[in-house]
């Protein structure tokens, strides 16, 4: 049974000021400054990994991500990958239901194929990107590809609640 008090920070940039107290921990997009500040901390925690963000050095708002040598570190360090789709796509913005169905399967065969080939390892967490779940339509999509666990807005923001004013996006 889950508990109840299980409750997870969802974190992007960090820097040495970050604090995350005794929370578990989810890291989302790959970013450099989470490998920097975040492998160490003795928390339960999880990396929640974007490919196209690995491939290109950047997320999507620019900020510094990790190479694939950074991943195997902390995989070495006996820290959970996670998978947080292919292109970190604003599904919102695909015209119809069956666009943002249609890219769903196209983007995580794409990023499954990644993490075996790039990691040799087939993610077992999954993070919605912006947390957007179709309403469960992206989770009931997911079903064939046998994920465990998944994360999204049920997560505490720690740049809303802890005001750490890291420069992210709201
Ligand atoms: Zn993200």
């Amino acid at each position: 049974m889950k508990s109840f008090t299980k409750q997870y920070l969802m974190i992007h940039e960090m820097n040495e000021n970050s604090d995350v107290g005794n929370h578990n921990c989810t890291f989302d997009d790959g970013l450099l400054s989470q490998y920097t500040y975040g492998r160490n901390i003795d928390n339960e925690k999880i990396y929640f990994i974007c490919p196209s963000f690995i491939d290109n050095g950047v997320n999507d708002i620019g900020q510094k991500c990790m190479n694939i040598e950074h991943i195997k570190k902390l995989m070495d360090l006996g820290i959970e990958i996670g998978a947080h789709s292919y292109y970190h796509t604003k599904l919102w913005k695909l015209p119809d239901l069956k666009h943002r169905i249609y890219h769903i399967k196209k983007d995580t065969d794409l990023m499954l194929k990644w993490f075996d080939v790039n990691l040799g390892l087939k993610p077992e967490k999954f993070c919605f990107p912006y947390n957007f779940d179709l309403d469960g339509l992206y989770k009931a999509a997911l079903v064939p590809y046998g994920f465990k666990e998944y994360f999204g807005n049920e997560r505490i923001d720690i740049d809303k609640n802890y005001a750490t004013n890291l420069g992210n996006n709201p």
